[in-house]
């Protein structure tokens, strides 16, 4: 079996290596810059690498397709990110090949692939069978591959990738570590009032370290207060404390906060879901606690300087 994998980032790349090695088979990654592509070499026989530039899902589908054109891959790997099931949407349409996208776990019997993936919210795990070849979005783990002394070739694909849309990037407001990274993340959900009360949050976040803020959905993709949102149609975070204030902890938004390691909520409803997914719960009103916690780190900070 062939396998041809979208190398995204690094922590993509080291555990897409613990999914091939579950399918037994021989390992293609293509990565979107040099970098990238002398990390896959510790983990992949074969890794192509193309200078992706300013990220545009057409342009890295072609270099990818580039690749496939080559190999002719049994099964493709994305990783189940906003962006890797864009790619792997395009991918999987030129290729004219099924898409299965969240799988959290893998197998297969001969040629048929055995897939696992969480429905209905998480509160279920679906198996599906597929035939070959199939496109595949794999739900990104923090487990790690064993170390080896791999060199695996790496090679350059000197093709045409020139952007067919022009992207003009604005820095996000706030800034701070990407979501993903970091070790406390505050979510804040429709508790909230107006949008300028989000400011406490990102008080907050501004007081701690390597700490990142987000929202539910609704703030993001119905007020528009946020350009992303936490859960199973957004990011996925295991950070060591997840704070939600304000949200009730529906099942569609904790898929993407369950793996965290501590999960602090605030809300005034002591019967909120999130309650029974908290470890630490406390009731009350966000515009009372909210200020009195941004308050007491600011306190501390002073008299610890
Ligand atoms: C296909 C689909 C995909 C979806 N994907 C996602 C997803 O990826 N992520 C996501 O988040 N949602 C998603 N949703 C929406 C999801 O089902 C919920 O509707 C959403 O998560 C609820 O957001 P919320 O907790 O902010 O709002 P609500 O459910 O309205 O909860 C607000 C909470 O705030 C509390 N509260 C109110 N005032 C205060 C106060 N002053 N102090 C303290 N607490 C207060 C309330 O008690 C309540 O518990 C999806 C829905 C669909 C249909």
């Amino acid at each position: 079996m062939k396998i041809l994998c979208y190398g995204e980032n690094s922590e993509w790349i080291k555990y897409s290596r613990i999914i091939i090695d579950k399918l037994g088979g021989y390992p293609y990654c293509v990565t979107p810059s040099r970098e990238l592509a002398e990390e896959s070499s510790k983990y992949f026989e074969e890794t192509y690498f193309f200078n992706g530039g300013v990220y545009e899902p057409s342009k890295y589908c072609r270099a990818i397709l580039e690749v496939a054109g080559r190999i002719f891959p049994d099964v493709s790997l994305f990783p189940s990110t906003i962006k890797g099931r864009t790619i792997a949407g395009l991918y999987a349409g030129a290729r004219d090949e099924s898409i299965i996208t969240d799988i959290v776990d893998v197998d297969h019997e001969d040629s048929v692939l055995k897939l696992k993936r969480l429905v209905y919210g998480g509160s279920c795990i679906a198996t599906i069978k597929s035939t070959l070849p199939a496109t595949l979005c794999i739900t990104p783990g923090t487990q790690k591959p064993p170390e080896t002394s791999r060199k695996g070739s790496i090679e350059e694909l000197r093709i045409s990738l020139e952007n067919r849309i022009t992207v003009s990037l604005n820095p996000r407001v706030g800034g701070g570590p990407p979501l993903e990274k970091s070790d406390l993340v505050v979510a804040a959900g429709r508790g909230f009032k107006n949008r300028e009360d989000l400011e406490m949050v990102r008080e907050l976040v501004s007081l701690t370290v390597n700490s990142a803020w987000s929202v539910t959905r609704p703030l993001a993709a119905e007020y528009g207060w946020a350009d992303n949102w936490i859960g199973i149609s957004g990011v996925t975070v295991n950070p060591r404390i997840y704070l939600a204030v304000g949200v009730s902890g529906q099942p569609l938004h904790m898929v993407g906060a369950r793996n965290s390691k501590i999960i602090i909520a605030i809300n005034k409803d002591p019967n909120a879901p999130i309650s029974q997914e908290a470890d630490y719960f406390i009731v009350g009103d966000l515009y009372k606690i909210l200020p009195k916690l941004i308050e007491k780190i600011k306190t501390t900070k002073t008299s610890s300087t």
